[in-house]
């Protein structure tokens, strides 16, 4: 045992058998303010990452024009008023390599890096019941045991290539967006073909269009997409929410519906009218408002956006007639346009000059709605009987979202029950951070609570404070655990269905229910309420000394 550890046993005061007090799985914003939570406490604390770098899903996503879509001064750890004030953004919306320096300035900033283990991929995690601790297994052969387990994985980090019949034939090059390499990937002279127009698409397309000799693009549902307006950020933006972020910070957490507020650089309210009971005029002053501002914040626009079919179409259609005038050729435009399902119940896309690129002369359109992808040969990509030579497949087709990462770690918990035997069907996790007979393991980011749907750094920033005071609540002792009782979940999972029954996302085949991965049980997998609301219920649950939760001590 280090100096470093003996010392933080006596400042911990407590007899425990396990190697570490906590375990994280996963360095991105979640698992490293976790870290830094737990160094506050003193505990014994070890972080074991995949990769070799640090920043999550910023440090997997390099592709071309991978940014965030969230407003960065309203994407950036909130916790600390000093680095708000240290830290100056570049954009409007930072992009992955910016995104990456952050991140590594928090974890200097934090003095995380002691507690970090790159390198390292956790395959497996076993409860042992007489101890009340974690062993967990490693793909490079390393254990350990820990009291608490904190999977920190990320809701989109399991990217996925499509089981396409003869892929592994193709002889050119491949490349998975959510998998990039860190070398700059030169397209000159290529003719290139990419699968899928999700968010990472709409980004990566424009810039590859540029340098490639031709690039196809094989579309199975058009995305409905918003300019994003990227720019240089604004310093009187930047001066007037640096001068409010305590306020600021308080509307995103309890007034902002999604977790950001930001409009037209000015703080909004979500706007809490019905979209079919104002006037056209309102409604349409709403949507032009936002489509102005760019970006993401159709999601504070009305309220019943995505629960009324008949509202939820009217903004569709603004989307559809603005999307037209972006496109040439009539045809063309008729094949990009989004239909069929409802705006936002996939996830909505926002983008750098997305449709403006097919006006080029070098980018061509495969609709793959009525002939799917047959095969992929040695040469390229075949639809309808034509084979579409290329040099280069990119593969843009998502992520095995919200339980991937998770369900390919394996989880035994209390009686040998293995957590996806647990999640069959559907994930169930009270308040989405922890399962019953799964002790001492918590979720960050995880199912059953809405990172899908609210801003991820304003929800798990919320979820770490949570499991932090858990953890001190249910102790380090051994033999103590806590995990939540079986009517806590069961009523959490009622109350979860219960409010996500009439959303509109039921409509689309999208990640948010499980539908975009093959032979994954569609299901509902994040909470709807509102970030507000979800507080809220996280709250209760440590109401009356944790009354929904069984926390054991030693006798
Ligand atoms: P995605 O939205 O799931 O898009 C995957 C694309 O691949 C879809 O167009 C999908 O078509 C297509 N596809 C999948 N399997 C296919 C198959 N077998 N045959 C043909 N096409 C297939 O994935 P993503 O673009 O990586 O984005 C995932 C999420 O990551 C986003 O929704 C967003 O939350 C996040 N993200 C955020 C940013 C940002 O902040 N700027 C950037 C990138 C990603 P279908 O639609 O028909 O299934």
């Amino acid at each position: 045992m280090n100096v470093a550890v003996e010392k933080d046993i006596a400042k911990v005061g407590v007899q425990n058998s396990s190697e570490w007090d906590v375990l994280i799985v996963g360095a991105g914003f979640a698992g490293l303010y976790m870290l830094h939570k737990c160094q506050q406490r003193g505990y014994r604390v070890r972080l074991f990452e995949a990769g070799d770098g640090i920043g999550g899903t910023w440090y997997w996503n390099r592709y071309p024009g991978a940014r965030v879509d969230v407003e960065s001064m309203e994407y950036s750890y909130t916790f600390d008023a000093e680095l708000e004030q240290k830290w100056s953004w570049s954009e409007r919306y930072a992009a992955q390599p910016e995104l990456q320096r952050y991140v590594n300035f928090c974890a200097d900033y934090f003095d995380l890096w002691p507690n970090i283990q790159l390198n390292t991929k956790v395959t497996d995690a076993v409860y042992n019941e007489a101890t009340g601790s974690w062993r967990i297994g490693t793909e490079n052969g390393v254990n350990t045991t820990a009291k608490h387990c904190v999977m920190a994985t990320g809701f989109l980090s399991s990217g996925q290539i499509p089981n396409f019949d003869g892929v592994d034939s193709y002889q050119g090059e491949t490349y998975l967006t959510s998998k990039w390499p860190k070398e700059k990937v030169d397209f000159t002279g290529k003719t290139v073909s990419i699968i899928g127009t999700g968010s990472s698409a709409v980004q990566a397309i424009p810039l590859i269009a540029k340098e490639a000799e031709h690039l196809t693009v094989f579309q199975r549902t058009p995305p409905y997409s918003i300019p994003l307006r990227n720019e240089p950020l604004n310093k009187e933006f930047e001066k007037l929410v640096k001068s409010m972020y305590p306020e600021w910070r308080e509307r995103q957490r309890w007034q902002s519906r999604a977790g950001f507020i930001a409009v037209n650089n000015e703080p909004t309210y979500p706007n809490d009218k019905s979209a079919i009971e104002v006037s056209e005029k309102e409604r349409l002053a709403d949507y032009e408002m936002r489509w102005r501002s760019g970006g993401l914040c159709y999601y504070s626009s009305f309220v019943d956006l995505l629960q009324n079919q008949e509202a939820n179409d009217t903004l569709a259609e603004f989307v559809r007639e603005k999307t037209r005038q972006r496109i040439n050729d009539p045809e063309l435009a008729e094949l990009l346009l989004p239909r069929g399902y409802p705006i936002m119940a996939k996830r909505l896309c926002a983008d750098t000059g997305y449709y403006e690129t097919y006006n080029r002369d070098n980018v061509s359109l495969v609709s793959t709605k009525s002939d799917p992808i047959e095969k992929i040969t040695a040469r390229g990509i075949v639809v309808a009987g034509r084979e579409y030579v290329s040099d280069v497949i990119i593969f843009a087709t998502g992520f095995d979202a919200v339980t991937g990462a998770i369900s390919r770690i394996s989880v035994t918990g209390r009686g040998d029950r293995d957590l996806n035997d647990h999640w069959e069907g559907a994930p169930r996790a009270y308040l989405g951070l922890i399962s019953t007979g799964f002790p001492n393991l918590f979720f960050l980011d995880g199912p059953c609570a809405n990172g899908a749907l609210v801003s991820p750094m304003l929800l798990s920033e919320h979820q770490v404070e949570w499991v932090d005071r858990c953890i001190a609540h249910s102790g380090l002792e051994e033999g103590a655990s806590v995990e939540p009782r079986p009517e806590s979940e069961d009523e959490w999972m009622v109350h979860m269905h219960e409010v996500g029954k009439d959303s509109l996302l039921h409509k689309a085949n999208s990640w948010y229910m499980g539908a975009n991965i093959p032979g994954k049980p569609r299901a509902l997998l994040s909470y709807l309420g509102g970030l507000e609301n979800y507080r809220q219920q996280t709250e209760a649950g440590e109401s009356d000394n944790y009354r929904k939760l069984v926390v054991s001590k030693v006798a």
